[in-house]
């Protein structure tokens, strides 16, 4: 019987995943600002550095894609280039031999579909259109575009007051988010081209933990219009929130006896204790908002009643039916 042999990868094989991995690092953290038509040269120049050079299209027609991106970039291209590089990606992409090369091919007909303009700005104007802000990047994946940065630095000043009133200026659930968001804002955190992303969601915690116990701001002076919101979860209680700090006199209708929706019932309450879930909510209130409990639209109330006594309604009824799976016995 043979004896098992477990090839171990040479040091240039190492070096390689090594470099890898932290392109890798830095594909995830990639800043969104970057010129779209410079990031599409940098990708067909990495794709051409794979080629195994077995077929034409990819070991020749990669080097052509590159050096008219590059004309693109350098203002030495007319429209006419634009027509060629995607006839010339499209050939590629329908007959190179595998992924490497259609892959590169793909990406730069996408680039060119969702771009174009930033390619006819190169040509016309010989600049990029930098229509993309260079926003931070977890506040950018952020769903709230929390001011991470911004909270971050008070944190490390100790300014935990601060830090969650400077998070409820886009978010007013700080202490929820920081028990169970699924934090996407660390997946494009830059310290991942480092080693791991920056414990944001964690911070958050700490903060909310720390500190918290600031009145809320000021309300602007009051517009005298009234505004009702339908449903006293995540989104009616934010939407009521920003509306009373703009000077509207809000009033919630909530059809159950606690506010909060899913955040309360559907979430466990070992996951989101209750009490934190109330101190989001009992800041919230603190505005002035007033709400009726019990209330269900449709039934205790019309839609055509709210139209008559507030100037605007805020329609945020929830997802409290389950989804029904269509078997027998599912209700019994
Ligand atoms: S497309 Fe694939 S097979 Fe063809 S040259 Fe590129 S890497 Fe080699
Ligand atoms: S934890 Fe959630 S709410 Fe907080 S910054 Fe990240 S994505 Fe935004």
């Amino acid at each position: 019987m043979s004896r098992l042999s477990l090839p171990v990868p040479n040091k240039a094989q190492r070096t390689v995943e090594l470099l890898y991995k932290s392109m890798e690092g830095r594909m995830h953290a990639g800043p969104s600002g970057s010129c779209p038509v410079d990031l599409s040269l940098s990708f067909v120049q990495m794709c051409q550095a794979q080629s195994c050079g077995k077929c034409v299209p990819c070991r020749i027609g990669l080097g052509q894609l590159a050096s008219m991106l590059d004309d693109v970039l350098n203002g030495d291209a007319t429209f006419a280039t634009l027509d060629l590089l995607e006839q010339t990606a499209r050939s590629i992409y329908l007959s190179a031999d595998c992924v490497i090369g259609y892959g590169a091919a793909k990406m730069v007909l996408r680039s060119l579909a969702d771009f174009r303009a930033d390619y006819e700005e190169h040509i016309t104007k010989q600049k990029c259109l930098a229509s993309l802000d260079e926003a931070i990047p977890c506040m950018a994946h952020c769903p709230a575009h929390v001011d991470i940065s911004g909270y971050i630095a008070l944190i490390a000043d100790k300014k935990y007051d601060a830090a969650v009133q400077l998070i409820r200026k886009d978010n007013p659930f700080p202490t929820a988010c920081a028990f169970i968001c699924n934090h996407v804002c660390e997946k494009a955190c830059r310290r991942t081209m480092v080693d791991e992303p920056v414990n944001i969601r964690g911070l958050k915690r700490y903060a909310v933990d720390k500190g918290g116990k600031l009145p809320p701001p000021v309300a602007a002076p009051a517009t005298g219009k009234k505004v009702v919101v339908v449903g006293g979860g995540p989104s009616g209680l934010t939407a009521a929130y920003y509306l009373q700090l703009m000077g509207h006199s809000v009033t919630v209708l909530e059809r159950l006896h606690d506010l909060g929706g899913m955040m309360r019932y559907g979430i466990p309450s070992y996951r989101l204790p209750r009490e934190r879930l109330d101190d989001d909510i009992k800041h919230i209130l603190s505005t002035g908002i007033k709400v009726k409990y019990g209330i269900s639209v449709g039934k205790g109330i019309t839609l055509q009643q709210l139209r008559k006594k507030y100037d605007a309604i805020y329609l945020s009824i929830g997802a409290h039916t389950y989804k029904k799976l269509n078997i027998n016995g599912e209700t019994s």
